[in-house]
């Protein structure tokens, strides 16, 4: 955490609103006093992402991402914490206070970084458009490839020879360090050259659709034909995916995603209306690369060439998509026919022809994997036991145990032999838990937390006894008890406990954030819910040794308790609840 005054955290939450920020990714929907949404952390069909306009809070109920306005632009756009406070600053006009603890020398550094890289994008695109630029027009001419696309995608030119980039940004020394740090000059033995030349040009995004780097693609002869920027501070190949910012969006409102080899089939997609294409960047899929693949969208297509170089690509992609694997996603593998890419047959057949290639040609995971075992085996009896030692090597890595236990069946079934290895290797090893787990809540400790969060003029009313209901948890306790002082501080019941104990414990935003847009608790659960804490505490309180003098009104007090939930629960019956 950086260290920014909490008045003026305050101050920025207190001038932003978390549904606009939220509402640009997300189609949100009044439901009560929350907003309803579909989750843009993970892929779902009905709405359970919620946002609390009041609380400025949100809380996905499928998949547990919580927080307020700092975490959404942190998880779901990539922003630092510094990076979303001072975004916020400086949407509300708020001058962000100097942190000694943050060198401004690297702070500058990073900024100038961007800078660069974007000035640099823009310099290629004038580049493209100015006589120099022939060439490469006259290839995306040829490529059939649309003006707004060029524009849209940053699409520009690297002229011939040397001195291009001192051009735009001046020839010192420092700034030739600078443009090196970046990947845009390499330093030989007579000093420093653009490493970029008479090469078409694609601009590379982050998440949060900054430019990062570029892709150069060779006009005419010449190697290598693609040529990127080198690994830098800035720019990583196997993080990113050619296209992610430019169609993050529209992937998760069509529900659908097609990953391709280049640039240009991305491109050539986008320009036919599917602007659901990603590309690695030259490089194989890597498993990160996967896992925000299926983040976006729990159907996507992989797409490959035909050819024997595109079957080994997919091998690849589903050895390194195996660990990953759940029974709700649904991957499909399309081969191309021999010869084509996306862009070619979406030039020949059109975008009808090429979505119905996309439902109708291609095959799910499993399919693709039993198929492909069987050509890397062989036929006979020799090929029947390869796959069936190869598929238990495989199996092993997956972590999702119901899928392995079904995919094993259907390898048994397809080669007669009983996977062995397998099934003792699932045994010892059980199912990792990769989820950090909160602290464990029952459910009525949980609601009886959110019927407090949810009304914080509740905790004023609370027994005393109420004060060592969370006694024995560690995690809970602190902030339980916080609520309570800041409850007796509070200038008036409007004061936002939930906003301020969010902040004061930010390890606990999520689950704050989970009680808060969870279904209200109206009073006579309330009721219910206090009663059977109080009754769990007496109960605690028994196991760890009462005095007969403290038992016997323990006891009076649990039958109470018990005659007291009837009638409430006769209450609820009558008001139809
Ligand atoms: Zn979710």
């Amino acid at each position: 955490m950086a260290h920014f005054p909490p008045a003026f955290l305050d101050e920025v939450v207190a001038r932003s609103d978390i549904v606009d920020i939220i509402a640009r990714h997300v189609e949100l929907k009044k439901s009560g006093s929350n907003l309803m949404g579909l989750c843009p952390f993970h892929h779902e069909k009905s709405p359970s992402f919620s946002v609390s306009p009041d609380k400025q809070l949100y809380y996905c109920f499928g998949c547990g991402q919580g927080g307020g306005a700092f975490q959404f632009l942190m998880e779901h756009d990539g922003y630092s914490f510094p990076e979303a406070v001072e975004y916020l600053a400086e949407k509300a006009g708020l001058e962000v206070p100097q942190d000694s603890e943050r060198s401004p020398v690297d702070e500058a550094r990073q900024k100038h970084a961007y800078d660069m890289l974007g000035r640099a994008s823009h310099a290629m695109s004038r580049a493209l458009d100015d006589e120099q630029g022939a060439k490469a027009r006259a290839y995306l001419e040829q490529r059939g490839m649309p003006a707004d696309i060029i524009r849209d995608y940053g699409l520009g030119y690297t002229p011939f020879g040397y001195g291009f980039m001192n051009k735009v940004f001046g020839n010192d020394a420092r700034t030739n360090a600078q443009l090196e740090a970046v990947g845009l000059l390499f330093k030989g033995d007579h000093g420093y050259g653009d490493r970029f030349r008479d090469r078409l040009m694609f601009t590379i995004r982050d998440r949060r659709g900054r430019v990062v780097g570029f892709g150069g693609r060779v006009l005419g002869e010449g190697e290598p034909k693609y040529l990127n920027s080198p690994e830098t501070d800035w720019f990583h190949k196997s993080d990113l995916l050619y296209g992610y910012s430019e169609h993050r969006d529209s992937i998760r409102k069509a529900r659908q995603l097609v990953v391709v080899e280049g640039y240009m089939d991305v491109l050539g997609m986008a320009a036919h209306g599917l602007r659901i294409g990603l590309a690695p960047l030259g490089t194989a899929i890597g498993e990160g690369q996967i896992r925000e693949i299926f983040r976006l969208c729990d159907s996507p297509v992989f797409s490959f060439d035909g050819d024997r170089a595109g079957r080994q690509a997919a091998w690849r992609a589903l050895e390194r998509m195996m660990p990953l694997l759940k029974s709700e996603l649904t991957p499909r593998f399309l081969y191309l026919p021999e010869g084509e890419d996306p862009d070619s047959l979406l030039k020949a057949e059109g975008a009808d022809a090429f979505q119905h290639r996309l439902d109708e040609d291609s095959t799910p995971v499993l399919e693709t994997w039993l198929k492909g075992l069987k050509l890397l085996a062989g036929q006979g009896a020799d090929g029947r036991a390869r796959m069936a030692k190869k598929a238990d090597t495989m199996l092993a890595t997956m972590t999702d145990g119901y899928l392995r236990q079904a995919w094993r069946q259907e390898v048994e079934h397809a080669t007669g032999i009983t996977l062995q290895q397998a099934r003792r290797r699932m045994s010892a090893n059980p199912d990792a838990s990769p989820d950090q787990k909160p602290p464990e809540l029952n459910a009525i400790e949980e609601r009886f937390m959110a019927s407090l969060i949810q009304r914080p003029e509740r905790i004023g009313h609370l027994p005393d006894l109420a004060d060592s209901f969370f006694i024995d948890n560690a995690f809970i306790s602190p902030l339980y008890s916080r609520a309570f002082s800041m409850k007796a501080e509070a200038e008036d019941d409007n004061t936002d406990i939930a906003r301020q104990l969010a902040q004061e414990f930010p390890d606990s935003q999520t689950m704050i954030s989970r009680w808060v847009n969870q279904a209200t608790v109206q009073n006579i659960e309330f009721k219910s819910l206090l009663l059977d804490m109080e009754a769990n505490d007496i109960r605690r309180r028994i196991k760890r040794g009462l005095s007969l003098a403290e038992s016997i009104p323990a006891q009076t007090r649990l039958r109470e308790i018990k005659k007291e939930q009837r009638i409430l629960t006769e209450q609820l019956h009558e008001t139809g609840a």
